[in-house]
């Protein structure tokens, strides 16, 4: 079968030859892509096993009983079967597949949330979020006349443990949290927030605005999934999200896992074909798990590639991928210290290595001339990219903590598994000529 391949173990020291792209020169020079926080690039392995599905086994699932359309089912569900495995699901129906992390909230938010939530209800995110992880429950909130509210970050770029506690009350049904924060590069403590809530789950079941179930954890694993072993049983939340194209695999293919009794009684997202029992013309009736959220067409392609992306990625191992990024995070944030004459950067987010993702934020700010004047991001970015350099300014959809902090814009770089720590000299080097 098509995963078959994907077998033997991977070393990461020749890791950067499976991603034709990393060959590019770009303005004269090999690029040095380190903007994989806002999409990965893709191995060979990914792109063939992409070619391979249109080439011999495109149809589409769950229909037909013809040849093509059986070894494209099969294709869908070894997919989703991978997947699960990965992230350590309990059961292959509880992994939908989605678009995105953005459409895995979206999800949640109207169809958990439009039957949960009522007039002043809370739900509690966190201030480091995605605007991703903000704005449907934004919608949400004002559809239904309830309350977003925010735990606090500390100024050292970490979620107020105490902040939480304080504002977690009876009328909060949901928390939503970044697993790893896309601009502070925090790893938050999703274990020991999810047992808090469960805490205070037990202390307030008898009240009457709550229930044992409520409030729900439901995380944001965009910028975990693809650098760090989760498993979503051992962190104790009801929902998670991630993207594929974050992860090796392709665009427009994502996943939500929820736990099966929470996805078996919220009501459908979108509805159409793939996803019902029965229909009249007064009545339809859904399938089961996971087909009843996944309307119409699914992408089989998408999903296919994402497994094979798995598949590459255990090859390599999480664990290494984690230690590999962790110290290539150190080793930045060394090289960073040692900064030029001319300006100083200032990081933001945890500055123990530890405690944060393969990503670093950072803003410059001139010393002489026009000392303390910063510069803005988007000329950073420019001057990176005009020597080959690929990484991010802006507000990285995280508005909210740019704002607390004060800040227009930050350079973010980050890291996946194809970079070394050449790319890192490579990367201050620029920088000395900005
Ligand atoms: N959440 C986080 C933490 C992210 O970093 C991102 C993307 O950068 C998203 C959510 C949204 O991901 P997508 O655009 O794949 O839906």
């Amino acid at each position: 079968m098509y995963l078959e391949n994907m077998k033997s173990t991977k070393s990461l020291n020749s890791i950067k030859k499976d991603f034709p792209i990393l060959n590019r020169q770009i303005n004269g020079h090999p690029l040095v892509y380190l903007d994989s926080a806002a999409t990965s690039q893709k191995p060979q392995a990914i792109i063939d096993t992409l070619v391979d599905y249109y080439k011999n086994h495109n149809a589409n699932v769950h229909r037909g009983i013809h040849t093509l359309g059986d070894e494209s089912t099969k294709m869908y569900d070894i997919a989703r079967q991978t997947i699960a495995e990965f992230i350590g699901a309990s059961d292959k129906k509880e992994l939908i597949f989605v678009r995105n992390t953005t459409e895995a909230i979206n999800l949640v938010a109207y169809s958990w949330g439009r039957e949960n939530i009522k007039s002043g209800d809370e739900i509690l995110v966190s201030e480091m979020e995605h605007h991703s992880n903000l704005v449907p429950w934004q919608m949400l909130a004002k559809e239904k006349g309830a309350v977003v509210k925010f735990i606090n970050v500390t100024p050292e770029g970490k979620l107020d443990m105490e902040d939480l506690k304080r504002k977690l009350n009876p009328k909060t049904k949901i928390v939503s949290v970044v697993h790893v924060s896309n601009f502070l590069g925090t790893i938050n403590p999703v274990k020991e927030i999810a047992k808090i809530i469960k805490e205070f789950q037990i202390a307030t079941s008898k009240t009457p605005r709550n229930d044992e179930k409520r409030p729900l954890i439901f995380i944001d694993g965009a910028q975990a999934v693809p650098h760090m072993p989760v498993n979503v049983k051992e962190l104790g939340c009801d929902f998670y999200a991630f993207s594929g194209h974050k992860m090796y695999g392709p665009m427009g293919i994502g996943c939500l896992w929820g736990k099966k009794e929470l996805l078996e009684e919220i009501p459908p997202f979108l509805t159409g074909g793939g996803m019902i029992n029965t229909v009249s013309k007064d009545k339809t009736t859904f399938t089961d798990l996971p087909d009843k959220f996944e309307a119409g067409t699914p992408n089989v392609a998408g999903a296919v590639g994402l497994a094979a992306a798995v598949k590459y990625l255990q090859r390599v191992g999480m664990k290494t991928v984690r230690e590999h990024e962790l110290e290539l995070t150190k080793y930045a944030l060394e090289k960073f210290k040692v900064q030029s004459s001319k300006f100083k950067i200032n990081i933001y987010g945890p500055m123990n290595a530890e405690e944060r993702g393969g990503l670093i934020a950072f803003t410059l700010r001139l010393r002489s001339g026009q000392a303390g004047k910063e510069v803005h991001g988007h000329d950073v970015a420019q001057v990176l990219d005009s020597q080959g350099i690929a990484v991010r300014s802006g507000h990285h959809c995280v508005m909210p903590m740019h704002d607390k902090l004060g800040l227009a814009a930050t350079t973010r770089v980050s890291f996946g598994i194809y970079n070394t720590k050449e790319d890192v000299n490579k990367l201050v080097e620029a920088l000395k000529k900005i």
